[in-house]
C-alpha cells in the first residue's frame, strides 16, 4: 500500500483524539520494530525462530541458565534501542494533553525515555532485576556484567539467591491488569499501535473501551482480526502513522 493510501484515515484520526475527553494508547512490539527491537509474530518475529517456552517462569524455574543464555541477548537488543518517531510523537501528543495514558505490552522502556509520563507497562520493564528468594532489587547492568564475568545464572550480592527480569514472563499474572482496564473504562478513544491484539489479558483493554462505546482507532503494517471493529483503520508504519496524525492534531489545534 502507498503511503498516500495507508495515510488516508490520518485525519480523520486525528480529529478523532482532538474531540476526545479522555483518550488512551495502547501499544504493542511493532511500535518498537523500528528502533531494532524484533517482534513476536510479525515476519521476523523473536517465535518464528525461538520457542516461547523459553521466556516462561517453567523455564526459569527448571532451567535458570538456559533461560539466561537465551534473555542475555534480549537484554542486549532492549539496552541498544531509541525511541523512534511512533514514541516520540504519542509523548508529544500526551503534552498536547489529547493523550492521558500509554498503556504497553512492550518491556523496552521506549516509552519512557521518549518523554511519556503517563505508562501502564504490563508486563513489566527490563531495566530492573530482582533476586527470587529475598526480593532485592537491582539495575539489569549488574546481571548483565556478572553474566558477562561467567557468573550464569547471575546471583543476588545480597542473599545469594537467584536474579531474574522484572518482567511477567508466560505462565505469570499480570498485575498492573485491573489499573489498565480502570483506565480503559473511563476513556472514549483507544488509540492501537503495532499490536497483533492477541495476547490476552492485555488486548481486553481496547476492547474495553469499545464496549464502553469508545472509538477504536488501529495503525498496524498488517490486517488484524479487530480491524472489522474499528473506527479508522491505517495500514501504515507506526512512525509514519503518528507523524501524520500528530501533524493534524497540531493543525486542528492551531485552528480552534
Ligand atoms: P506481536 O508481535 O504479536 O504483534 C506485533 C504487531 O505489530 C504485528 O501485528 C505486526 O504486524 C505489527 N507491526 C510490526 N512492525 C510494525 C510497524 N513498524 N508499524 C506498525 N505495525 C507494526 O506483539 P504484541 O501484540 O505486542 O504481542 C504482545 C507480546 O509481545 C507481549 O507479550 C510483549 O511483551 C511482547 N513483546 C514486546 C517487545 C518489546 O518490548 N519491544 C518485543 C517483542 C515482543
Amino acid at each position: 500500500m502507498s503511503s498516500e493510501e495507508c495515510l488516508a484515515g490520518a485525519r480523520e484520526a486525528a480529529l478523532i483524539l482532538t474531540g476526545s475527553r479522555h483518550a488512551i494508547a495502547f501499544t504493542g512490539a511493532g511500535i518498537s520494530t523500528e528502533s531494532g527491537i524484533p517482534d513476536f509474530r510479525g515476519p521476523q518475529g523473536l517465535w518464528r525462530r525461538f520457542d516461547p517456552s523459553l521466556a516462561s517462569i517453567d523455564y526459569l524455574n527448571t532451567d535458570p541458565k538456559g533461560f539466561w543464555d537465551f534473555y542475555i541477548n534480549r537484554f542486549n537488543t532492549l539496552n541498544n534501542a531509541k525511541p523512534n518517531r511512533a514514541h516520540l510523537a504519542l509523548a508529544e501528543l500526551e503534552k498536547l494533553g489529547v493523550i492521558k495514558y500509554v498503556i504497553t505490552q512492550n518491556i523496552d522502556n521506549l516509552h519512557k525515555s521518549a518523554g511519556s509520563i503517563n505508562v501502564i507497562e504490563l508486563h513489566g520493564n527490563y531495566t530492573t532485576v530482582y533476586c527470587m528468594k529475598c526480593g532485592a532489587q537491582y539495575p539489569f547492568t549488574l546481571a548483565l556484567r556478572k553474566y558477562e564475568e561467567g557468573e550464569n545464572p547471575p546471583r543476588c550480592p545480597r542473599c545469594g539467591g537467584i536474579l531474574r527480569p522484572n518482567v511477567v514472563l508466560f505462565g505469570e499474572p499480570v498485575n498492573e491488569i485491573n489499573r489498565a482496564l480502570e483506565v480503559a473504562a473511563l476513556s472514549d478513544v483507544v488509540l492501537v499501535v503495532g499490536s497483533s491484539l492477541t495476547v490476552y489479558p492485555a488486548a481486553y483493554v481496547p476492547l474495553v473501551v469499545k464496549e464502553h462505546g469508545g472509538k477504536l482507532i488501529i495503525i498496524n503494517l498488517e490486517p488484524t482480526d479487530y480491524d472489522d471493529y474499528a473506527d479508522v483503520v491505517l495500514h501504515c508504519s507506526a512512525s509514519e502513522a503518528l507523524s501524520a496524525i500528530l501533524n493534524h492534531v497540531k493543525g486542528i489545534m492551531a485552528d480552534k
